[in-house]
């Protein structure tokens, strides 16, 4: 308990002289702007979201702003953030709580992850940073990896680490907790090489010293020309807002130059009709436009 209590006490300390500057900690957030910066830090680098989420959130400042937007123009202003469901999941979250919550976001971990695109991460970490609830561990990427090497627990299954992420939460400090965790695994506890000389937990590691991980996992996202299909997706959903609409032989050439070959058409075809799934984009009288 007491070695419990000092690695606490040494990461809580560490954190109030090393937190990284990021622009949601240095200033008042209320839930949504916790939420809209949650949702865009699951698969946006944090450099580009503390960039684009002011921006955003000037366009859409209120959940209630964004509820009543069109979707168009949500898309309009995600742009540059890449994964654009995540900003149609945004829109339809933000219209979901004005009508059943009353416009405002519920506290409870359970009630936040029926929400869209609101995962098991998004609605601890909203739980804890927008509404300082002490009992919800928020294990991201980095966390778990922290934690995994911390306690020797190299092949736990999530819940577990889960539980114990629990059991180490500090009373009443819940929130800097997670984010020195997090900002350790930024800074030093690399996935790869892990500077465990610099780690103010390298006393209670059990992974201290071991090195990181090997090669990176092999991704399974198609890719055309060497270029993941996020990107191609990125691309034309950006040629068509810049238009408004577009039809095939357009929409080709914007991405693939004045002569597309048959190949680049029919990926073309594969890119739009991912996008028109996931209600993206529409096509209408064999034009391309983004949803009303
Ligand atoms: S001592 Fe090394 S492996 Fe352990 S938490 Fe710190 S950086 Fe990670």
């Amino acid at each position: 308990m007491r070695t419990v209590s000092r690695l606490q006490r040494a990461l809580l300390r560490w954190y109030a002289r090393n937190a990284r500057p990021l622009w949601w900690r240095q200033q008042p957030m209320d839930p949504y702007q916790v939420l809209v910066v949650e949702v865009m830090l699951q698969q946006t680098q944090v450099d580009r979201v503390q960039r684009l989420a002011p921006l955003f959130l000037q366009r859409f400042p209120t959940l209630e702003s964004l509820a009543v937007a069109r979707l168009a123009d949500v898309l309009q202003a995600w742009q540059g953030l890449g994964y654009n469901r995540r900003a149609r999941h945004l829109w339809e979250c933000a219209r979901i709580v004005v009508a059943r919550y009353g416009g405002q976001l519920p506290s409870e971990p359970e009630k936040l992850r029926r929400l869209p695109g609101v995962g098991p991460y998004t609605a601890a970490a909203v739980a804890t940073f927008a509404f300082g609830r002490q009992d919800v561990p928020v294990v991201d990427t980095n966390v778990d990896r922290v934690l995994r090497r911390l306690l020797g627990l190299h092949g736990a299954s999530s819940r577990q680490i889960e539980q114990r992420a629990r059991e180490l939460i500090p009373t009443g400090y819940s929130v800097q907790w997670h984010q020195g965790l997090m900002d350790l695994g930024a800074l030093y506890c690399h996935r790869r090489q892990p500077q465990c000389m610099r780690c103010p937990l390298r006393r209670w590691c059990l992974s201290a010293g071991q090195g990181g991980e090997g090669s990176r996992r092999a991704t399974s996202e198609p890719c055309f020309e060497g270029v993941p299909r996020r990107l191609w997706r990125g691309q034309l959903l950006r040629a068509v807002a810049a238009t408004g609409e577009l039809c095939w032989e357009e929409a080709a050439q914007a991405l693939f130059g004045l002569q597309p070959t048959a190949h680049q058409r029919a990926w073309l075809r594969e890119v739009a009709a991912s996008l028109c799934r996931d209600g993206l984009l529409c096509c209408r009288d064999d034009r391309l436009c983004l949803p009303d």
